[in-house]
């Protein structure tokens, strides 16, 4: 069958080979409690991640960059990867949380036909979606966790292989945002938390990712990222070999105060190091 699952739309028979996104079959690098997502994900014993490989869009800053586009990780079948939900409720996990989801929806529907998770299923992108693919996936996400990486095509164009990222992106979240908030004193049960990291040089479309937030249903979580540490591929890019500045971090600060944003997680200045990133398994 020809693949159709983001936006790419590359046409490849994954069932044979790779697309334009490096996946093929079912790949994972890693899948544990995580204690690092934000608070109502986490919880009290961790979102149970599931790390996938391969990437449609590869962030030539990618802090998964091992997986994202060296596609370092393991084969696994729908079968195991439903056993995987298992194990992570079995464990305990406040939740199972799809990590780069995308370019798999298929793969993760038939896990889900075979074993239903009994707790709420996080939907992790990086949210260059597909409108028909995002409806798919709605008759079993419980809460979507999109990133909105940039507005401005240019930066898009800078960093990833997707100029017309923002194109894609914006319409998603926007159907995303829909979904009714339920907590469970602090912990979510369904809703959306919409994600952005703020990168050197760009806090100028920060501010505008802030805008369009404040223009979603207040239901909406937004989680501002200053954990920008100098990462992958990005030799050819010095504006990328430093970290956010305060100057930059407090400007988007100012911009969500203007803007009202009550549901807001944001992350200390002093937090970005490379700690953040899970140690892969395979
Ligand atoms: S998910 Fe991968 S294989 Fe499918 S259309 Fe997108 S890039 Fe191509």
């Amino acid at each position: 069958m020809k693949c159709s699952q983001c936006p790419v739309l590359c046409g490849a028979d994954r069932d044979n080979g790779v697309g334009a996104c490096g996946a093929g079959g079912i790949k994972i690098a890693k899948y544990y409690l995580h204690p690092f997502e934000e608070p109502p994900i986490s919880y009290k014993k961790g979102s149970g991640c599931i790390f996938f490989c391969g990437c449609s869009l590869r962030c030539v800053f990618c802090q998964n960059y091992e997986l994202s586009r060296s596609l370092r990780g393991k084969d696994f079948s729908k079968e195991q990867l439903a056993q995987i939900f298992k194990q992570l409720e079995e464990e305990g996990a406040d939740n199972i949380n799809l990590v780069n989801p995308t370019h798999y929806l298929r793969d993760i529907m038939g896990a889900i036909e075979i074993y239903r998770p009994k707790i709420p299923i996080v939907y992790n992108t990086h949210g260059y979606e597909r409108a028909e693919q995002l409806k798919l996936a709605s008759e079993f996400v419980d809460i979507w966790l999109p990133d909105l990486k940039f507005i401005d095509p240019s930066l898009a164009k800078r960093y990833t292989l997707r100029e017309d990222y923002a194109k894609f992106a914006l319409p998603a979240i926007r159907f995303m945002a829909q979904k009714p908030l339920n907590m469970e004193g602090g912990k979510m049960l369904s809703g959306c938390i919409v994600r952005h990291l703020i990168l050197p040089l760009a806090a100028y479309d920060s501010v505008n990712v802030v805008k369009f937030v404040s223009e979603l249903p207040p239901t909406v979580y937004f989680s501002l990222m200053s954990q920008y540490t100098p990462f992958g591929d990005i030799a050819n890019f010095p504006e990328l070999q430093r970290g956010i500045t305060r100057r930059e971090y407090n400007k988007v600060l100012a911009a969500v105060e203007e803007a009202g944003l009550k549901n807001v997680f944001v992350q200390d200045f002093s937090s970005a190091k490379q700690d953040f990133i899970p140690k892969w398994d395979y």
